[in-house]
């Protein structure tokens, strides 16, 4: 059996196509057949400048992914052909033994020396069939869409997944609160859709960009939801949204730039979150980026709190799929258009449009 699989030969290099033999399935493995992908702001990186985590070329990327289940190997139970799964992106390590990853582990991947994902260590989705090994089926990231499901939904569960273990490692801070977004790309729209899910109490999107700012406000947008430009006077219009509070609950930072990290700190007040969601990458790598915290005021008086995610886990791919499953995103699909569509032998023009400063979410087919 032959499937076609989409290589990159190099960081700024070119996608080319080439067919493949399938392997027969060992006990415990699963054969998936992709039925969509959507690209990733870390695809567009990949693509155009590589990644220290990438260490052989050329390299099968995509890492957000929904697959039928197309055959499955002796002893597995838990999936049957014609499943519709999504997929993560942080995977287990595959050694039986890892504290965090093996069969006694505590599911916390991204802590593992030996972390890996798809699209970076292990073979992402851009190929018509993948084959899980036993580890991946029976711990890894990967969950059943009820019967019927649409699949340009479920091929989104990867992002989501990230976006919810940010908003729900601390208890209670987006219930009737009010929740700031810095940055108005796929993650803050996400962000955004989730707050309204969970009954946030007001929603305010800080963008730098007029154009982005006004889709996602003009398409996500309700009575509790607040655009603002990013410019210098940012911090007070904030504060003055927040009225009668004077702070902010929840400030994620979503734009992965020190900007974000610099104005995030000036928006703490009484009881603030601050979700540190995307990171600061560099061509020197990651940058320290210094702020002062005093232990006592700060976090014992004023009870901010300071926390990140990164990646996700089952916690946020299991919360992601119920999201998705009981239709708690209505809009979700507005996220994209159809100049954000793509078949898969249009690769290269999905990745180049999903790198265009307007793009929200672009989808590519597989069927
Ligand atoms: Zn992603
Ligand atoms: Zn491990």
């Amino acid at each position: 059996m032959q499937g076609l699989v989409y290589y990159l030969d190099k960081p700024g290099g070119t996608f080319a196509a080439r067919q493949e033999s399938i392997p027969e399935l060992a006990p415990g493995e699963v054969r998936l057949r992709t039925a969509r992908t959507s690209v990733c702001q870390s695809d567009v990186v990949i693509y155009k400048q590589g990644l220290p985590r990438i260490k052989s070329w050329p390299a099968i990327v995509l890492h957000e992914a929904c697959c039928y289940v197309d055959a499955v190997g002796d002893g597995v139970e838990s999936f049957r052909p014609g499943d519709l799964v999504g997929l993560g992106c942080d995977i287990p390590c595959g050694k039986d033994a890892c504290i965090y990853c093996g069969e006694h582990g505590t599911g916390d991947w991204t802590s593992c020396p030996n972390t890996q994902a798809t699209g970076h260590e292990f073979p992402g989705f851009a190929r018509t069939y993948a084959v899980l090994p036993k580890w991946f089926v029976e711990r890894g990231p990967i969950v059943k869409f009820p019967p019927g499901f649409d699949a340009s939904q479920a091929c989104q569960l990867e992002p989501l997944a990230c976006c919810l273990e940010g908003m729900t490692r601390v208890n209670r801070c987006i219930e009737n609160r009010i929740v700031v977004l810095i940055g108005a790309g796929s993650q803050s729209t996400y962000a955004l859709q989730c707050a309204q899910a969970m009954q946030a109490r007001k929603i305010i999107l800080i963008n730098r960009g007029q154009q982005r700012l006004d889709r996602v406000i003009r398409d996500f947008g309700d009575e509790r939801v607040v655009g603002l430009r990013w410019d210098e006077r940012v911090v007070e219009n904030v504060k003055r949204e927040c009225q009668p509070f004077n702070e902010p609950h929840f400030v994620m930072v979503n734009a992965p730039c020190r900007e974000a990290y610099e104005l995030a700190p000036q928006l703490m007040g009484y009881g603030t979150v601050l979700d540190g969601h995307a990171g600061v990458k560099g061509a020197g790598g990651k940058p320290r980026i210094a702020h002062e915290v005093d232990l006592n005021n700060d976090i014992h008086y004023r009870l901010q709190c300071y926390h990140a995610t990164h990646g996700s886990s089952m916690h946020g791919i299991r919360l992601a799929q119920q999201f998705l499953s009981e239709g708690r995103l209505p809009k979700i699909d507005l996220m994209t258009n159809p100049s954000e569509r793509f078949n898969h032998v249009d690769i290269q023009r999905a990745v180049e449009r999903a790198a265009e400063s307007d793009s929200l979410k672009v989808i590519v087919d597989w069927e």
